[in-house]
């Protein structure tokens, strides 16, 4: 069976006839059946509705030829959703036993224009409940595991959306990134990883970890995959008022890339800045130029978003009530309790001003040096992840620890800025290595381009997990 690589291809084995969208389906749903018990990625496969939206698409196919793609721009693109997505009429439990039995009663808007543009949706995926962790082990449903090595994590919170992709059990997934759980799972796993601008896609129907921090955003297999998703969700949505529409940003033939010494220092694993380091000479031999930046405040990022975060986690779980819908609060596990006591402690009286005041004041500092620094370069490189993939079981039991995994992405969702996590090599013990470019505000396209590039003459991509 051939499963296509991007979406590029696949419109081209379909054109040429090699295969059908129902081919392609049966295609996945076969390794899903097959492998996804070794890594426990999928919660719910949505088979019956993606069966009739398969056969559509092969008739609209069969109808309209080519002309089909003007009125459906993502025709049976495959895609997985993370269990924080609202789907008409399929259980969305966001991996928390809470909503255990919870049907969503209408679509997400990123959602519902996936569907209008004509994508299948395969199933629900897996990830740390609440979207609370960096490693995928949280899930009231058991850890997802890491196809690379089973003994190691993919990365959270969007744990099963990045092995959904990395496993060819789908072409792309949607994912929520708070503080870079799209960006740390894409990174151990190999994918494409997108956190757009705060502001650039809708939120709802997604179920809401910490407002002013999370981005719906994608995996795939190429940038060129995410940005076609990106393009097709984004935009000002009657649902949620803090969306913007903005013009793109121009596009350059050189671009200035800043990598900040604060990205670079002893604690990165040696092989994360070795590989940073030779990602950004292949850069420099292909007309980038690289500038050294300073980024005194990131070392506080990771202190801010611990106190922001779990003060807006605190508010926006008071609502699983059990009285509306879901069962009652007995049913959250350690880590959302953890958060929520965290969250009512930093905003409870006397400890306000000192922490959350405190927080937000450092939190506008941070925007202002990102500010100060995108103004000089037209984007930043920097590692994930200090660490390549850890094992499961390493950090479980130390919050601590687990919490220091986002060192790198945090700041990103503290400034609002876009981010793109992009697979580059392996290690010596073959698991996934890769870097991120974070950019100014709404110009992701510029690190769509900047990435396409790099993609283009990278000749040591991490290529796909081998399952077998
Ligand atoms: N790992 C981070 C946390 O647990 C980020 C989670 C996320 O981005 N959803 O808070």
């Amino acid at each position: 069976m051939k499963l296509p690589i991007n979406y590029q291809q696949q419109k081209k084995l379909i054109s040429e006839k090699k295969t059908t969208h129902v081919e392609i389906l049966d295609g996945y749903l076969e390794r899903i059946e097959k492998y996804d018990k070794k890594v426990n990625s999928f919660l719910t496969l949505m088979k019956e509705s993606s069966y009739k939206q398969a056969r559509l698409c092969d008739k609209l196919f069969s109808e309209l030829g080519e002309d089909v793609y003007k009125k459906y721009p993502l025709l049976g693109f495959v895609v997985s959703l993370k269990d924080l997505y609202a789907a008409e009429s399929v259980r969305t439990t966001a991996s928390s036993k809470v909503l255990d039995d919870y049907t969503s009663p209408y679509d997400s808007t990123a959602v519902s224009r996936l569907r209008a543009d004509g994508c299948i949706f395969i199933g629900k995926t897996n990830c740390d409940a609440w979207a609370h962790g960096s490693s995928g082990e949280n899930s009231d449903y058991g850890p997802t595991k890491n196809p690379w090595n089973f003994d190691f994590v993919p990365g959270g919170s969007s744990s099963g959306s990045a092995v959904s992709v990395t496993c060819d059990f789908c072409l792309a997934s949607t994912g929520t990134d708070t503080g870079g759980s799209i960006r740390l799972p894409a990174n151990f796993c190999g994918v494409v990883g997108l956190k757009p601008t705060w502001g650039a896609i809708s939120r709802y129907g997604v179920v809401a970890m910490a407002s002013s921090l999370d981005c719906v955003g994608f995996f795939a297999n190429s940038s060129e995959d995410a940005r076609s998703l990106f393009n097709a969700t984004k935009g000002i949505d009657g649902f949620d008022a803090t969306v913007t529409n903005v013009t793109p940003a121009k596009l350059k033939n050189d671009y200035t890339i800043g990598i900040a010494k604060e990205y670079l220092n002893d604690g990165v694993n040696p092989q994360v800045k070795n590989e940073l380091k030779r990602v950004i000479s292949t850069l420099e031999n292909n007309g980038f130029t690289i500038k050294d930046v300073s980024l005194p405040l990131t070392e506080h990022a990771i202190s801010v978003y611990y106190i922001i975060q779990p003060a807006e986690v605190s508010s926006n779980l008071a609502r699983y009530d059990g009285v509306r819908y879901g069962h009652d609060r007995s049913y959250f596990a350690p880590e959302a309790k953890r958060r929520i006591i965290l969250g009512t402690h930093v905003l409870s009286e006397g400890y306000y001003d000192a922490f959350y005041i405190k927080a937000m004041k450092v939190r506008e500092k941070i925007i202002e040096e990102f500010d100060r620094v995108l103004n000089e370069v037209d984007a930043i490189i920097a590692p994930v992840s200090p660490t390549p993939p850890f094992k499961l079981g390493e950090k479980a039991q130390d919050p601590l620890q687990m919490y220091l995994a986002d060192i790198y992405t945090v700041a990103a969702n503290i400034a609002g800025i876009p981010a793109l996590a992009i697979p580059s090599n392996i290690t010596t013990q073959n698991l996934p290595l890769g870097f991120q470019l974070l950019g100014k505000r709404f110009n992701e396209e510029v690190l769509f381009d900047i990435a396409n590039k790099f993609e283009s003459v990278n000749t040591k991509h991490p290529g796909k997990a081998q399952l077998l």
